[in-house]
């Protein structure tokens, strides 16, 4: 199979040959038809994320066609369309696992990290974290609900079931999915952009939000909740700045820059401030459930599996509106 492998963090990722991974006992070979470009990657690729287990294929936003079941699999046949994130492995036992926070597993295994991933034609994942994708969506639109979908659904559960007023920063693959679900439940969204990024902006007001401006700027009212999707961790005290008293700020990446020092009285009057880890099995049939029926649209930029150096580019400059997905 061809596959996109990354060697060494702050290299491009390399088109190889790789002989054609077979699934062990509880496995499934799903050969891909579209996989996503998510932020996580670029982190994985610079390096700010630094367990990567070397030679890694990366991607976590996998829809492809089960090809191989292996030993003991059951629930799915071959040629089922299944979604896989990056939860990919969870060991089952620890204090999490056994509480259904395996989002927070002590011996967790990330697809596109340590588990070979989705930037190839063929990847093997374990049948316990892959799950089935309804139609009509294609395979390309898919892709992002996998990880900025997922990652966004468990955000805005963590604003909070009251959180009729909700901001969102930096606006993205998750967030143009989260204004969709937001306005669906019928709360409104506050959409913050980089200073002057009138085109993301005007992308936040298509997607349903009542208000976009710069993240610098006060919402023109006070705010319920927010979520962080920017890795930038002056965004933190501005949210807190835009939340009312008991307002939840939920950061939801998985790297961020340095959060500076703040004063005490924003946080005062019992906001929070909280991240979000991963996911939950139950956050993915949640959602995978919830999306279709909205449905959510994502709007995707499509490039051939070879340009994935290109791709990361592209999402790295900001170049995008809406999510890159892989074919290959
Ligand atoms: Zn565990
Ligand atoms: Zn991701």
């Amino acid at each position: 199979m061809k596959a996109m492998v990354l060697e060494k963090p702050g290299q491009p990722l390399q088109l190889l040959e790789r002989p054609d991974p077979l699934p062990g006992p509880g496995q499934v070979q799903v050969a891909v038809s579209a996989c996503g470009v998510c932020r996580t990657d670029l982190h994985v690729v610079d390096g700010d994320l630094s367990e990567a287990r070397l030679p890694i294929i990366p991607g976590h936003e996998i829809v492809g066609t089960i090809s191989v079941l292996g030993e003991g699999v059951a629930g799915f046949k071959i040629g089922d369309r299944v979604g896989i994130p990056w939860l990919g492995y969870s060991c089952g036992c620890c204090r999490y696992c056994t509480s259904g926070a395996e989002n927070l597993c002590d011996e967790p295994g990330f697809t596109g990290y340590q588990i070979d991933g989705g930037y190839a034609e063929l990847t093997v994942a374990d049948a316990r974290y892959c799950f089935a994708l309804p139609g009509p969506q294609g395979d390309a639109e898919s892709a992002p609900w996998l990880c900025a979908g997922l990652i966004g659904y468990r955000s805005l559960v963590m604003a909070g079931e009251d959180c009729q007023r909700l901001g969102i920063y930096g606006f993205g693959a998750a967030a143009h999915i989260v204004a969709q679900i937001a306005r669906h439940q019928q709360r409104e969204v506050y959409a913050f952009t980089s200073p002057g990024d009138t085109a993301a902006q005007a992308f936040a007001l298509e997607m349903g939000a009542v208000w976009a401006g710069d993240s610098h700027q006060q919402p023109p009212c006070e705010l319920d909740a927010a979520i962080i999707f920017a890795p930038v961790g002056p965004l933190v005290p501005a949210a807190l700045s835009a939340v009312r008293k008991g307002g939840i700020v939920v950061c939801g990446g998985i790297h961020m820059s340095d959060i500076p020092s703040f004063p005490y009285h924003i946080l005062w009057g019992e906001r929070v401030i909280r991240s979000v880890a991963n996911l939950t099995r139950q956050d993915a049939l949640d959602f995978l459930a919830l999306a279709p029926q909205i449905p959510v649209v994502t709007r995707v930029e499509e490039f051939p599996l070879d340009q994935a150096n290109e791709a990361l580019h592209a999402l790295r400059s900001g170049n995008l509106t809406g999510a890159a997905v892989l074919r290959p």
